[in-house]
């Protein structure tokens, strides 16, 4: 099939019941569910993109496999050339949603491209389970689909491993084997946008330990496979909202949710790795699906970043505060920020590595770097909206008071912005300003960029860790040598 079009992911999931609670309400019709129709419309423009001719091109490219076309986020990147072909298809979905949605389909047709395209190191423990994730790449590739994935266990007790928890199966893990498959009972999060996607990829960050092995898992299966049950959050709008109130929350929201197995079937040609705490651990670093997708995330967290820098650069000239030294100084850190994840993004593509298998990855360093300021610099970037924006933030009527002929006077005379900005524009604006710094949406975008990736303080040790071990440090050996140099005896 390669490449769907909007109306055929939105008929994916017409076709399907997989059994999502929101609310305390089992959602029955997911597709006309007011919570999820913007964000349903929102992915399938997405889908709608790869067959519009201004993008074709740009996004999806001929599979030499198949010969159909299929989106450039499933390729195995050689070169340059590559990386950059990818580069267009994330830029594209980024910029289509304002950087706003973390998982669009790009995301995980990334990882599951890197974990197939580097799967021989499981064939040590079962040749079968690289044979099953390469040929899984196959079906969502040309099938298309759309993914979510649960790698985290619930936050239940951190202090101690999955199989000292109080109950054998809070955190996920295999129950026994059938003929059919592996039976698997626990739950894993924070399955975002599980209830609008086709399938569920499951896996895990390293640190097993011995006596995990139950936990040890990785397996992909469709959304409404029997006694998977998708527990939303509580959603921050309720499809109802205006999009002149509410002009992005009410558009961009990703549901997350806890996924719950109750006994769940896994066939076996769709489980990646069981009962293996060696292949589990080493899963991370010999399949570079921690690298490979921080080139769609480095591209998408840029877009926000810019889109954040630009929204506060456009709040404060609106309300001609950008003339004070101490806003241009804000701004100006903004802008500083966007160009340094901007470089690093060159950095990471040109200098590219060619692993042993000849597929070429993105500077680990840099991307990692972009991974550890983000947590930093996007808050940083929220906190000048709100600080610029002031008390305007919290004086917005609503659209309905701008619709009022009684109030129309008062709306142009006291929400006017400064010469030339008219009241509806300056309130329009600061209603963007508020969905992005105030609104539930806006944190969850803030804790999104913290945590989207893993615990920010332990990935930034464990790259210093891999910077220890393999660097030389050879600058201050040189400096301590210099200062063994005999002093010059001067005579008079
Ligand atoms: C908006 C959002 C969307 C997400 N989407 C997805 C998704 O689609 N799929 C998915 O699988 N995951 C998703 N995640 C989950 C994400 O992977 C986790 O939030 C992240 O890995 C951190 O884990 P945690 O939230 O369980 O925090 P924890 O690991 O419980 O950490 C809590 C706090 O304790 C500290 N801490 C915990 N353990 C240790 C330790 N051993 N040593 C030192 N300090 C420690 C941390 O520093 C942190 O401050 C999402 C998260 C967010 C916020």
């Amino acid at each position: 099939m390669g490449i769907r079009t909007g109306d055929q992911y939105i008929e994916g999931l017409r076709s399907r019941q997989p059994e999502v609670w929101m609310s305390g309400r089992r959602i029955t019709n997911l597709v006309d569910e007011p919570v999820f129709q913007q964000p349903i419309l929102e992915m399938a423009k997405l889908y709608d993109m790869q067959h519009d001719p201004a993008y074709q091109d740009k996004i999806t490219h001929v599979c030499e496999e198949t010969g159909e076309r299929v989106n450039n986020s499933f390729l195995v990147p050689k070169n340059y050339e590559d990386l950059q072909k990818r580069r267009a298809i994330f830029e594209a979905y980024a910029r289509a949603t304002f950087g706003l949605m973390g998982r669009t389909p790009d995301f995980l047709n990334v990882v599951v491209t890197s974990m197939a395209s580097n799967s021989n190191f499981l064939d040590k423990y079962n040749k079968d389970w690289s044979e099953n994730i390469n040929n899984y790449y196959r079906h969502i590739r040309d099938n298309d689909l759309f993914l979510t994935h649960a790698i985290i266990n619930p936050q239940n007790d951190r202090s101690k491993s999955s199989h000292e928890q109080k109950d054998t199966f809070t955190h996920l893990g295999a129950v026994k084997e059938t003929p059919e498959g592996l039976v698997v009972r626990g739950a894993k999060m924070l399955a975002t946008l599980a209830p609008i996607t086709d399938e569920v990829i499951v896996y895990s960050f390293p640190g097993f330990k011995p006596g995990d092995e139950r936990y040890a898992l990785a397996f992909a299966i469709p959304i409404d496979t029997p006694g998977l049950r998708i527990l939303c959050r509580e959603p921050m709008q309720d499809g109802t909202r205006s999009l002149f109130d509410h002009p992005i929350a009410s558009r961009f929201e990703e549901m997350d949710a806890v996924l719950v197995f109750h006994d769940v079937l896994i066939p076996w040609n769709r489980v990646f790795l069981y009962n293996n705490v060696e292949a589990a651990n080493l899963l991370y670093p010999k399949t570079g699906i921690a690298q490979q997708p921080a080139h769609q995330s480095g591209i998408r967290g840029l877009v926000k970043l810019q889109f954040a820098a630009e929204v506060a650069c456009k709040v404060a000239d609106s309300i001609g505060v950008d003339v004070f030294l101490n806003v241009q100084d804000q701004l100006g850190e903004l802008i500083q920020s966007v160009e340094t994840i901007r470089a690093l993004l060159r950095v990471a593509e040109y200098e590219f590595e060619l692993n042993p298998l000849g597929e070429a990855m993105p500077s680990a360093a840099a991307l990692e770097t972009i991974r550890g300021l983000m947590p930093n610099v996007y808050p940083r970037a929220i906190e000048v909206i709100q600080i610029i924006g002031a008390g305007g933030l919290l004086m917005s009527p609503t659209g309905a008071d701008f619709e009022h002929p009684e109030l129309a006077e008062d709306m142009e005379q006291f929400y006017v912005g400064k010469e030339g900005v008219s009241g509806e524009e300056r309130v329009r604006l600061f209603k963007l300003a508020w969905d992005l710094c105030g609104e539930a949406f806006g944190q969850r975008l803030l804790q999104y960029e913290r945590y989207y990736t893993g615990d920010p303080l332990r990935k930034r040790a464990i790259f210093y860790n891999a910077f220890k071990r393999n660097h030389s440090f050879e600058m201050v050996d040189e400096a301590l040598n210099i200062a063994d140099v005999k002093k010059i005896v001067t005579t008079t």
